[in-house]
């Protein structure tokens, strides 16, 4: 958490602009953090030769819905959450005063939300119903699971190579990546999970939503004085992917420093580009 904070300091320092959205990341982070010491989830049971096959064949090891979760945990933070989110922009404190009235007079059943919220018609069809914006509760819901999936994929680890994998879904649970990540003093490229934050490795050159690798539609572009921020663009299927060059900085985590560039995905809109998976954290 100290490296953290000391990264959100210089990152205010240097866009002034992006302070509030960093306080408010730092705030959920250290409620997130905090709940480690507690949680408990179930073993996940995977036959060994059941896992064999899905490598080769190309199946991720499990569904995002098999994570097993502490909801008793995930309750007491989305409770966290919500209180942080209140002080953060006056629409947050108001959907969150609505969430937790729909609670209160049991139009929503927390629990069960939480267990299925990974089926994202759920959580539209509930927000639907309590005229709630979708992607605060949306947002809020996976907070309040993801040390319960982090915690899931640590089980998995040893099973994993993530040398070996080289496609565009994650190996784990077969979702797109967030971001892509250049680390070790070559420069080795890996896609990091957008549901379960697992990282495995790619090609240099290599589009994962596309599966394109002609060097002559593969391009990208630096912020000014920001090399260390790469917007990879495809020039087949018109989306990007942001690459953070970690070998500058050490070790810092992703999310923030995908928070902190925000106006490096204006650009790439601007010049026609999709990116498949947003930032959670714009709500
Ligand atoms: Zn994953
Ligand atoms: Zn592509």
């Amino acid at each position: 958490m100290e490296n953290l904070k000391n990264r959100i300091q210089q990152l205010k320092k240097k866009r002034p602009g992006y302070g509030e959205i960093l306080d408010f990341y730092q705030k959920v982070k250290e409620a997130q953090d905090k709940t480690k010491a507690s949680l408990e989830i179930d073993p996940i049971k995977l036959k060994k030769e059941w896992k064999e096959i899905l490598a080769k064949e190309g199946f991720s090891l499990i569904e995002k819905e098999d994570f097993p979760l502490d909801i008793g945990v995930s309750v007491k933070l989305f409770q966290t959450l919500c209180q942080i989110g209140k002080e953060a922009t006056p629409h947050m404190a108001e959907q969150i005063k609505k969430i937790e009235d729909a609670i209160d007079h049991k139009r929503m059943d927390l629990r069960k939300l939480l267990k299925e919220g990974v089926k994202e018609q759920e959580i539209e069809q509930v927000a639907e119903e309590s005229e709630l914006d979708t992607t605060v509760l949306s947002f809020l819901i996976r907070c309040s699971t993801q040390p319960s999936i982090e915690a899931g994929v640590e089980q998995l680890r040893s099973d994993l190579r993530p040398d070996m994998w080289l496609k565009g879904y994650c190996p784990v649970c077969g979702s797109l990546p967030f971001l892509s990540l250049l680390k070790e003093e070559v420069g080795k490229r890996y896609l990091l999970c957008s549901y379960c934050r697992y990282q495995w490795r790619i090609d240099r050159l290599f589009c994962p939503f596309c599966n394109n690798k002609e060097q002559g539609s593969l391009h990208y572009f630096h912020g000014e004085g920001e090399e260390i921020y790469r917007m990879d663009l495809c020039n087949q299927c018109h989306q990007y992917i942001k690459t953070i060059d970690l070998r500058q900085m050490g070790e810092s985590d992703p999310l923030l420093e995908d928070l902190a560039t925000l106006h490096l995905d204006i650009l790439a809109v601007q010049k026609g580009y999709k990116r498949p998976v947003p930032n959670p954290w714009i709500t």
